[in-house]
Formats: C-alpha cells, sequence, structure tokens
C-alpha cells in the first residue's frame, strides 16, 4: 500500500484539516527510540495490510494521540507529508464508500462517540430503574407460585383465561393475602371499592414486586384513598354526546369505534372509561350490536372500525367471530381495529381458536391489534410469548400507553418501555397525556411539558420506529409535539433538533413555487 510519489492523491476537506492539524509545528524535543520504533511497527503493518482499514485507522490515531499529548509531528517522528498522504490516498481508494481517513477519524468517530454519549446514562440505568416483566422474570415465577399456593389456584387453572377470571382478585381480603399492604392502605381500598370496581388477574397481580413501594403495575391497579378524595368535579365522558347510535362513538368521519363490551380482565385505576365500565359486567344484546352495525352499513365515508370496550378480547371468540364477520361483510368498510389490554392482563387469553379468528378476518381485511402497555415490567416472557404468535396473524399490533406519574413519567422509563415493546412485535404508537376530566386520577397526571420533552427525547436517540405520537384526548385526539420549527421567513426555516437543540436551516419551496399549475407534471400532456 505503501509506495511514496506512485500517484498523487487529491485530498477532501476533512483530510486536509486532518493533516493540518498532525502536521502543525509543535515543541515536543526529540521523540524516544521506543515510540519511533512503535511507530516504524504501525506504519509497516498499515503498508502491508492491503485489504484492511483498521490497520491504517491504527496508525493514524497513534500519531494523533503523540501529537496531542507528546507534542510530537509525523515529520519529528520520521514520516514526510508525501509518505502519509500517498498512505490516505491508498486508504479512500480502498474504502468502499470513498470515506477518508479524515472523514472517518476526525469526523465520523466524533460524531459516533458523542451519540454514544447521549445514550450512556440510559444504559446504564435502565435495568434497575425500568426492569422489564423479563428481566424480573425470577422473581415474577416466585410470585406465581406463591399467588397460586395461596389462592388454591390449580397449574391448568392458571394457564386458562377462565381460570384467571375465575381467580380475579377484586376484593380487599383476597388482596391483602397475596399483597402485603399496610393496614392504612388496606383501609383505603375498602373505602374506595365501595364505590368503584378493582380487579386483577392473578397473572396482572404477580408482576408486582414484593416490598416495592409504588410498585407501577400496583399504582395501575389497586386503588388508592385519592380515587375517591380528590376533589373537583367530574366532566361526563365523550362518549355521552358523542354517540351517535347504539354502541357507537364517532368523532371522525372515517373511523368510529363500537363499545362491544363493558368488561375487562383488570380495571385500571387511570380508566378513561371509568363510567362505561359501569360497576357490573354486562351481556349485550344482539340487537344492540345489529343497530351498530345498521349505523356502519348506513354511512359510507365510514372505512375503519375500532372494536373497543372495555376490552374486545373479553368478547367470547364466537361472539368475536361473528361481529367481525359482519363487518367483513360491509363493503366499505376497509379496516378493522381491536382495542385490548388482556395480552398483557391476561396473555392467557390468546388461545388457538382467537388466533384463527384474527387470521380469518385479517385475510379478509386488515385487523389491526391495539393494546395499552405502560411500562416495561408488563411485558414478561408470557405477554411476549402472546404479542408475537398475535402479530403473526394480524397487519399490526399497536402501542396506546398512557403517560403516568411514578408509573413512566420519565425519560428512561419511557424508552425501555418503548424499546421492550418493540422486541415484543408491539409499535409504539400513541402516548396519551392523562385526562383532565376524571377527579378519579387526578393524581396520576402529568404536565403536558413533561410529556413534550419526553417524548421528543427519543428523537435521536431511539429507532424512530419505536417513538410514538404524543396526545391529548380533547374531543378528539390533538397531538402535542412542540413545534421544531424555530423560526420561518419566507423560504427560510430554521429547524431544531430536538435530542441536541441545535439549529439547522432547512429550505422550503420558494414562495409561488408550490403554486397550482396548470403544466405540473404529467398534466402538461393533457393540456
Ligand atoms: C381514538 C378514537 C378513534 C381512533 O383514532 P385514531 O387517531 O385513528 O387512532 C376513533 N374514534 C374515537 C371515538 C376514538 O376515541
Ligand atoms: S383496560 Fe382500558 S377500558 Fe379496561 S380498565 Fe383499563 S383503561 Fe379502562
Amino acid at each position: 500500500m505503501c509506495n511514496p510519489g506512485s500517484k498523487s492523491y487529491e485530498m477532501d476537506g476533512f483530510s486536509k484539516e486532518f493533516f493540518q492539524d498532525l502536521f502543525s509545528p509543535a515543541q515536543g524535543g526529540a521523540p524516544s527510540q521506543a515510540v519511533k520504533d512503535e511507530l516504524k511497527e504501525l506504519y509497516q503493518k498499515a503498508c502491508d495490510n492491503n485489504n484492511l482499514t483498521q490497520p491504517v485507522n491504527d496508525f493514524f490515531l497513534r500519531l494523533t494521540k503523540i501529537k496531542k499529548e507528546q507534542k510530537l509531528t509525523p515529520e519529528d517522528l520520521g514520516f514526510s507529508l508525501e509518505a502519509l498522504t500517498e498512505l490516505a490516498g491508498a486508504y479512500a481508494e480502498m474504502e468502499e464508500h470513498g470515506v477518508t481517513v479524515g472523514g472517518r477519524l476526525a469526523q465520523a468517530r466524533k460524531v459516533a462517540l458523542s451519540a454514544n454519549q447521549r445514550v450512556k446514562d440510559y444504559l446504564e440505568q435502565k435495568g434497575e430503574l425500568a426492569p422489564s416483566g423479563i428481566e424480573l422474570w425470577g422473581q415474577i415465577q416466585e410470585n406465581m407460585a406463591r399467588i397460586k399456593k395461596t389462592l388454591n389456584i390449580t397449574e391448568e387453572e392458571w394457564n386458562s383465561f377462565s381460570g384467571q377470571l375465575r381467580h380475579a382478585i377484586d376484593s380487599v381480603e383476597t388482596l391483602s393475602k397475596v399483597i402485603d399492604l399496610p393496614e392504612a392502605a388496606i383501609k383505603d381500598v375498602l373505602r374506595v371499592t365501595e364505590t368503584y370496581r378493582m380487579r386483577l388477574t392473578p397473572y396482572y397481580a404477580s408482576l408486582i414486586q414484593p416490598g416495592k413501594i409504588n410498585d407501577p403495575i400496583l399504582i395501575q391497579s389497586v386503588p388508592t384513598a385519592e380515587m375517591v378524595d380528590n376533589v373537583g368535579e367530574e366532566i361526563p365522558p365523550v362518549a355521552s354526546d358523542h354517540s351517535p347510535a347504539r354502541l357507537i362513538d364517532q368523532f371522525y368521519p372515517r373511523v368510529v369505534t363500537i363499545k362491544a363490551t363493558n368488561m375487562c380482565a383488570m380495571y385500571c385505576t387511570h380508566c378513561l372509561r371509568l363510567a362505561h365500565i359501569g360497576k357490573k359486567d354486562r351481556i349485550y344484546a344482539t340487537e344492540a350490536y345489529e343497530e351498530a352495525l345498521d349505523y356502519i352499513r348506513e354511512n359510507p365515508a365510514v372505512r375503519d372500525v375500532l372494536i373497543t370496550g372495555g376490552d374486545a378480547f373479553m368478547l367470547p371468540n364466537k361472539n368475536l367471530r361473528w361481529l367481525l364477520e359482519r363487518l367483513d361483510e360491509i363493503d366499505h368498510l376497509k379496516m378493522k381495529r381491536l382495542g385490548t389490554r388482556i395480552p398483557v392482563t391476561s396473555p392467557q387469553r390468546v388461545d388457538q381458536e382467537l388466533l384463527d379468528i384474527l387470521e380469518e378476518s385479517n385475510d379478509k381485511k386488515p385487523v389491526r391489534v391495539v393494546t395499552q402497555i405502560n411500562t416495561a415490567q408488563e411485558i414478561t416472557p408470557v405477554s411476549k410469548d402472546a404479542f408475537h404468535r398475535i402479530n403473526k396473524k394480524v397487519s399490526a399490533v399497536l402501542n396506546q400507553a398512557v403517560l403516568l406519574k411514578g408509573i413512566n413519567d420519565h425519560q428512561f422509563k419511557m424508552w425501555k418501555l418503548c424499546e421492550t415493546i418493540q422486541e415484543a412485535d408491539v409499535r409504539p404508537y400513541y402516548i396519551f397525556n392523562c385526562s383532565y376530566r376524571n377527579p378519579q386520577f387526578m393524581h396520576l397526571r402529568v404536565p403536558v411539558e413533561k410529556g413534550r420533552d419526553i417524548v421528543e427525547s427519543m428523537y435521536g436517540n431511539i429507532s424512530g420506529d419505536a417513538i410514538p405520537r404524543y396526545i391529548a384526548t380533547a374531543g378528539g385526539k390533538v397531538p402535542l409535539h412542540r413545534s421544531n420549527v424555530v423560526e420561518q421567513t419566507g423560504a427560510k426555516i430554521t429547524l431544531r433538533k430536538p435530542w441536541s437543540g441545535e439549529q439547522v436551516s432547512y429550505p422550503d419551496p420558494e414562495p409561488g413555487e408550490y403554486a397550482e399549475d396548470a403544466a405540473f407534471a404529467f398534466r402538461k400532456y393533457y393540456a
């Protein structure tokens, strides 16, 4: 590779600058023989290799270090500008993408290093701060064994959805058998459950880390005094003024929801649908579904339907198949979504028959499953497997997380959530700011600004397709992203990179350029 004077090499800007720094005069005195020998050997290695870039990198990096620490130039060490230019030329020629020594060592490596720096704290803290259910699996299995024994649940019952529901924890007495809570907390749960329902599947209860105050699973499933003591007026659910037909909610022209059940396997303390869920499980009459279907049949603008509740997977397989089949018969309806948290709260529900139903319907028109996962802790090997199997049968599995105080209101917790669910075949879709409508969970709300900071902190730091949109539910879903447009004058836009604050210019089309043009593209052929 080293053949000084054989060819001339015109350096790129990065390499020129790199060489200028390297060769600029310095007062290092005379180098030691050892250093000279070391460099000679590195140079020889770089020369001997004609298909490896690393030895050349090593040589130049060592030179850079010596220049910085010992104030010695390559010339002090016996290397001429010509010889090193030749080496740099051979390097650029060998490199598939024409990357130069200067570009790689002085530019690209710096960018990569500073990128690594941005996630350093995250990598160090994510295990402790936001452990996933996979990382906690040992502990969770111990909890499972303990709960099975205490509540007399057989292995077979544990592994079936009906068993999970039959043994659901819905009273303080049962709860206090499986979770160690202070007396005062138990008293309050008793007081709250006079008004609101509590229900945890034994599986979901096993995700709670014993001894952890404010465990994020515990806060989501076991109500505290705030739920009845918070002051403030409950604003009636949007549904009552957005329900144009039985079971239907509609804000948008192209999407409607069918509230197909009021049941959930587990009741969340932050539930926006508190009022729908009511005080007891209800089975809806066939006529109710028929009236909802009629509304869709009669509205050709509707192309997407969201089957929700409650929880869509609470519908027995037979009813779910029936409903999907009826929907698939409607020509103008093109897509279906199923809103369910059950793969997280009771993944045992995901049986072969359900998977077949999803696949059959998805073969006709796309099915998406929309779930709600709020912490990495909710992803265990069991729920991950359930999502993996669902994902193979439907066109997408999406997550709608709720931003909740003490649960996921931290950059790293949210990054961890989004990465963990992505690894479980679930795509982050929305993060909802927790609703202002219910005093019952006012204590779990997080300011909009904080949520923005959390979501924006993801850009440039985690995979782009693991980044959800941040939404307020305010009579429809309103995106809350802070505008990254710092300013605009005419076609001159200044953008701000959310991850560094750095500003970059981004030219817009010139005024007038975008205007309606009679001769635009193919139109001109039809003049
Ligand atoms: C959330 C919701 C939808 C779906 O909104 P997307 O932004 O399409 O996910 C549709 N209708 C109602 C009533 C909703 O609450
Ligand atoms: S799963 Fe959804 S509807 Fe059911 S309690 Fe939780 S938030 Fe409410």
